[in-house]
């Protein structure tokens, strides 16, 4: 059977439809061309509608690549999100302060929350579930411990990357830097937290949570010069939530504690 020249040219053109998609890297496109053809001819779709069905198929998957790289690149310890902080178990929480910080609208003016209270009350978890709303929204988010921060920074330091490492934590719209305090940092640690607060400073926000009351700073972290400076950059603009509720963590070993407790005093009455 002999071809038209006008089903040649058109089989040239398909051919080149294909070609085009596939040096564009539109891989999905390039997938679903096929598809996506059949139904315009079977659905009477209008060029317009075709050509939009099959970019969505594409930004659809380049959004989902998207997402899951933030998700990778976030660490985030946890898949927690806001709605699985129970406000009720933490009435000290100010659930329309979280609810506030959950609109990101903190991201917008490079301000920052600190987590303040003992272990337990939630700090991490609502730090995570803000990181995950900020990866969701679209933005970079990067979530460590200030310990693990300390131990990069100083190995940075000894490989003379020092500079790439810096370059690193100034680079995400979002730090999450976990338990402060929690373990002694080096000296070098302090003052690497310091450079790093201080360059996203009025630059791109900081989620810091601890367990060292802000009047106490100066002394857990040895040098109060440093401190005062680091706690400065943070709280100019910052949004401090203090929580000193019940330990979430310890409520079930407490309640069982308080029933053995009324076990025995109803036993001793
Ligand atoms: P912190 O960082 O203050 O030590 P976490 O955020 O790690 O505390 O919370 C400890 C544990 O308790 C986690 O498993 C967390 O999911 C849970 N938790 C804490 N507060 C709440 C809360 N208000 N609602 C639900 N789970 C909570
Ligand atoms: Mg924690």
């Amino acid at each position: 059977m002999s071809t038209s020249p006008a089903q040649m040219s058109e089989a040239r053109r398909y051919a080149q439809l294909r070609a085009h998609l596939s040096y564009l890297k539109l891989n999905d496109a390039f997938e679903a061309l096929p598809r996506v053809l059949d139904q315009a001819r079977g659905e009477n779709l209008s060029m317009t509608a075709a050509l939009e069905r099959l970019l969505e198929i594409e930004v659809e998957a380049t959004e989902a690549r998207r997402l899951a790289a933030r998700e990778r690149f976030a660490c985030l310890p946890e898949p927690w999100t806001l709605s699985d902080f129970d406000f009720s178990a933490q009435p000290g929480v100010d659930e329309k302060l979280i609810r506030d910080l959950a609109t990101l609208r903190f991201l917008d003016d490079a301000s920052n929350a600190l987590f303040v209270g003992p272990p337990g009350v939630g700090k991490t978890m609502l730090s995570v579930a803000l990181g995950r709303a900020a990866v969701d929204a679209g933005h970079r988010v990067y979530f460590t411990t200030a310990a693990e921060l300390a131990a990069k920074c100083h190995k940075a330091a000894l490989e003379g990357r020092w500079k790439s490492c810096m370059n690193f934590f100034a680079g995400p719209r979002l730090l999450i830097v976990d338990e402060l305090g929690y373990l002694p940092l080096p000296e070098d640690g302090a003052s690497a937290l310091f450079q790093v607060i201080n360059q996203r400073y009025l630059k791109s926000s900081t989620i810091l949570s601890t367990n060292v009351g802000i009047a106490d700073w100066a002394s857990a972290f040895g040098d109060a010069t440093v401190a005062a400076a680091m706690l400065d950059r943070l709280l100019h603009r910052a949004t401090v939530v203090g929580i000193d509720g019940p330990s979430y963590r310890l409520r079930h070993h407490q309640s069982h504690a308080e029933t053995l407790r009324q076990g025995v005093n109803a036993r001793v009455s």
